[in-house]
């Protein structure tokens, strides 16, 4: 189990996907049992429209993380983030 099967099962809650059975309670669990994870958030660059699902500690491409939030660096402006909650 890793923080990657979280993101991944985010994406679909939040995109109101099919998921497999117990997929979302496992992510849960998961996340119960590593509250240091804390949940992860969709970032979407509202210009670019490029979006990922990151946790609180990560930073990938194009966006970066700041003390407030996530940054695009390809626009440089402020991505808005949605936590994902299971
Ligand atoms: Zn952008």
């Amino acid at each position: 189990m890793t923080r990657q099967i979280v993101r991944t099962t985010a994406g679909k809650v939040l995109r109101s996907d099919d998921l497999n059975a117990g997929e979302k309670e496992v992510a849960a669990a998961f996340l119960q049992a590593n509250p240091h994870f804390g949940n992860p958030h969709v970032v979407r660059c509202d210009w670019c429209h490029e979006t990922r699902t990151l946790f609180r500690d990560e930073n990938e491409g194009p966006f970066k993380l700041t003390s407030h939030g996530w940054l695009c660096e390809t626009c440089n402006v402020r991505a808005s983030s949605q936590e994902v909650k299971f």
